[in-house]
């Protein structure tokens, strides 16, 4: 079966980062079809406990600037009343100073960080991180994607695709779809991705890594927290939420179902007692293979999230990444289809984002050199334990973990240039993300300069200007700002339209 209409845009994959970029897309004015293989978007391990997500400082802002975070703040109940019988309060929750984060499970302490040294920050409504879950993400983005007229097919896995100049058709069991543009969201072993032939190329993993929920025999025989041991790690949660890892070269992984003997024999290995498993209620397995495709568009075929790049979730970066390539490439596609802008504004979408996944994989890998049971690791591990104590350290590991130290290699110019905007609370009482909500780039003109006014004009569809006050504008006269929040351009002096017009051709195209 064929469906006739052409989309701009099909997306495989209705997970966080498919979702995030068909709401962006919209935004922008493109038609969106999302293509799902899972006939049911529940599932266990999008719920607590394994289904929580720690959120960071790129993506919160996201939600904010897309009026989404008052729904993603919201606590939802669980669709599923029996998930988590077995759960508390994390074990951290307990400790008289507040973690913020951690790195390979060696904590950095919330009084311990310096926001001082973070001039380009400004207070908002949008924090530095949050926690959430996978299921209650997918709900809110799902609910906007179909407010705003995205098409959601689910039970429609992309098995083969074809592009020729102008279009790709895609082919699912059932039905055959065509879209101009193809992006692959569809999760580590992306289809999309082996189907297109991109490289993809990284490090293989050392371990296999569980995720269990189990009832114990004896629940003493555990050391609360995270432990380092001779054999491997466990971080024991309880009464019975256990995450290991088994330097086995993640042999396991994926070659045979978790049964309860295979997890209680890892269990008493990596822990080094006999603590007897008596019920295995829910388990998952993952691996630190860190992989990452060298390019992320072929033709008309584009990737993001866990298809273009894959970690182990340790230190929680991998949505937060996925996300932030949505956040990247929407505006530019959408304008791209439009016709605003020439497809090699595209190329700026591999360019920014591919540095920051490697990044990420980088510090995973990191993390795994930490965990090894070997002498060597535990002095190394002792050594970033001291470092971690002091100010400086935790402020640069607070930078690293809530994503604030994130800035694109834009070509120069002021030091706000490629970094996300500070949020600025205007005279007329409103907030600088408030006026992101629509999508557009933004002229900052905190002296209403007239030239400015002219330059805005030029790229009214594309931009709003806004001439107004603000009660702290950080020594700035000007700045113009991508539709993603992103600082285009920046000055301090009085306002050069003329630079704020050249920063305007390069990312909305000749007026
Ligand atoms: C235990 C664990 C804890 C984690 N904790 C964190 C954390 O705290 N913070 C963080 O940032 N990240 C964390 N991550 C990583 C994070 O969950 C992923 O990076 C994120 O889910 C990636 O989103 P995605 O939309 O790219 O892919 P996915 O979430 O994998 O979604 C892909 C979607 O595509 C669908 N699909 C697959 N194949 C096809 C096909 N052929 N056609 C159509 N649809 C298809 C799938 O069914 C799925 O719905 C964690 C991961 C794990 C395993």
């Amino acid at each position: 079966m064929h469906d006739s209409k052409t989309y701009d845009v099909v997306i495989a994959g209705a997970g966080p980062v498919g979702l995030f970029l068909a709401c962006e897309l919209r935004l922008g004015g493109a038609t969106v079809l999302v293509l799902e293989q899972a006939e049911d978007p529940r599932a266990p391990l999008k719920r607590l406990p394994f289904g929580m997500r720690g959120l960071s400082a790129p993506t919160i802002e996201a939600f904010y600037r897309r009026g989404m975070l008052a729904d993603i703040t919201h606590v939802q109940p669980s669709s599923d009343k029996t998930a988590s019988a077995t759960t508390t309060a994390p074990h951290w929750m307990n400790q008289r100073r507040r973690p913020g984060g951690h790195f390979a499970g060696i904590q950095f302490l919330l009084d311990n960080v310096e926001p001082s040294q973070w001039p380009h920050r400004l207070p908002s409504p949008a924090g530095t991180n949050m926690a959430t879950t996978m299921e209650h993400i997918e709900t809110v983005l799902s609910a906007r994607a179909q407010t705003a007229g995205v098409e959601i097919w689910r039970g429609a896995g992309v098995e083969s695709f074809d592009q020729s100049a102008d279009s790709v058709t895609v082919r699912t069991a059932g039905k055959t779809f065509k879209g101009r543009w193809l992006v692959g969201c569809d999760g580590g072993r992306s289809t999309v991705r082996k189907a297109g032939g991109f490289e993809f190329t990284g490090t293989e993993p050392e371990f296999t890594g569980y995720s269990v929920e189990v009832e114990l025999a004896d629940l003493d025989k555990l050391a609360i927290g995270r432990q380092y041991t001779a054999t491997g790690m466990y971080t024991y949660q309880a009464p019975g939420t256990i995450a290991m890892v088994d330097f086995d070269g993640g042999a396991f992984h994926r070659t045979e179902a978790v049964t309860l003997e295979q997890v209680q024999s890892v269990l008493r290995r990596v822990s080094g007692t006999d603590t007897t498993v008596t019920n295995l209620r829910l388990a998952t397995t993952w691996t630190d293979r860190a992989y990452q495709a060298t390019t992320y568009r072929s033709g008309r075929v584009l990737l993001a999230g866990d298809a273009a790049h894959i970690h182990s979730p340790l230190g929680g970066q991998g949505l937060n990444l996925g996300l932030g390539d949505a956040m990247n490439l929407g505006w530019k596609l959408a304008s791209v289809i439009r016709g605003d802008a020439p497809d090699t504004l595209l190329d700026s979408y591999f360019a920014e984002r591919h540095p920051v996944g490697s990044e990420v994989l980088d510090w995973s890998r990191a993390q795994v050199a930490l965990m090894r049971p070997s002498r060597s690791s535990r002095a190394l591990e002792a050594i970033i334990r001291d470092l971690m104590a002091t100010r400086d350290c935790a402020t640069y590991f607070a930078e690293r973990v809530w994503g604030v130290s994130l800035q694109y290699e834009l070509g120069g110019g002021h030091p706000l240039v490629g970094r996300s905007a500070p949020d600025f609370e205007f005279t007329d009482g409103t907030r600088l993300g408030e006026h992101l909500e629509v999508g557009r780039g933004v002229l900052l003109d905190f002296n209403a300069d007239a030239m400015m006014g002219e330059v805005a004009s030029r790229w009214s569809d594309q931009i709003v200007y806004l001439a107004l006050g603000a009660k702290n504008a950080l020594g700035l006269s000007a700045l113009l700002l991508r539709p993603d929040g992103v600082v285009a351009w920046a000055s301090e002096t009085k306002p050069e339209a003329g630079r704020a017009a050249q920063a305007a051709v390069r990312w909305f195209g000749e007026a």
